[in-house]
């Protein structure tokens, strides 16, 4: 079986390999799992700097669509409960007045089992006749309740569970607690030294603190509690700072961390975006996290 993760991989492999089909159907036993799988693929086909199969989370497109306004970009949900042929007319629509220039175009369609009969019959030639760079992705949970023409025109795609998806969205409000002092102290002390690593501009500061990084099999929420430790700890250091050029970097680096934190809610990859944080306080000059 294959996740999520996987999948948005693969397809980024197929993307790259000039051997991806027009349109998939995604399917997924919950709908987070597959809405997962969509942010995860739609991050890496259209970052401009994807690596290792992921989104960069910190390029211009990638912050388009973290900011909802991807001109490649067009995601339709239902409007109530399900997708009404007007909402497939105005899709279909605003299609045909981008760019044919074949740079690639996403449209992704959450629970394509509520597309309504006139609606379904409204997209089968634009599903089966896209234009250039258009990819499909459609979403279902219950793909047996989809109609069987439309259905017959798209590949089929299944996304196993991962344990997090099982486990729930993140709640924001959750309170991250390590078990024992020591743990958390070991916790703290890899937050000072990812922190000061980035205030020195060491990229070499990640191969200090992905052992334990990995060791410890950071949980989402316990990637957001990191975020936050190192926030609260670039802040410190600023108002402890003696010159004024140390509290402007201990600043910015606090500000490119919540940068970080954001892209975490959007289940970017979590290793990835911290390396890429480093490198960006590694390049001094050129400003933190744009
Ligand atoms: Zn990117």
């Amino acid at each position: 079986m294959t996740n999520a993760s996987e999948w948005a991989r693969q397809l980024h492999k197929w993307h790259q390999d000039d051997r991806l089909a027009h349109a998939y159907l995604c399917v997924a036993e919950h709908s987070q799992s597959v809405k997962k799988f969509a942010r995860l693929a739609v991050g890496v086909l259209l970052c401009e700097h994807p690596q290792n199969g992921a989104a960069c989370g910190v390029c211009s497109s990638c912050l388009q669509i973290e900011s909802g306004n991807h001109p490649n970009l067009e995601w339709l949900a239902p409007d109530g409960a399900s997708l009404k042929i007007q909402q497939m007319r105005t899709a279909i629509k605003s299609d045909t007045l981008k760019s044919m220039s074949g740079n690639l175009h996403l449209l992704v369609m959450e629970e394509v089992h509520k597309l309504t009969v006139e609606a379904a019959n409204a997209i089968l030639k634009w599903v089966e006749e896209p234009g250039a760079g258009r990819l499909f992705l459609l979403l279902t949970t219950s793909p047996s309740s989809l109609m069987a023409t439309l259905r017959s025109r798209v590949q089929q795609m299944r996304i196993s569970e991962d344990q997090e998806d099982a486990s729930g969205n993140i709640q924001e409000t959750e309170v991250f607690s390590f078990d024992t002092q020591e743990k958390w102290e070991e916790l703290q002390e890899l937050v000072r030294e990812f922190g000061d690593s980035a205030f020195a501009g060491a990229r070499t500061g990640w191969h200090l603190v992905s052992d334990k990084w990995v060791k410890w099999n950071f949980n989402a929420l316990q990637t957001l509690a990191f975020a936050d430790l190192l926030i609260h700890y670039l802040h410190e250091c600023a108002s402890t700072a003696k010159d004024s050029a140390a509290i402007h970097r201990y600043a910015e680096l606090a500000l490119a961390a919540f940068q970080v934190r954001r892209q975490l809610q959007s289940h970017v990859n979590a290793q990835l975006a911290w390396e890429t944080y480093l490198i960006n306080a590694s390049r001094r000059d050129e400003g933190l996290g744009r």
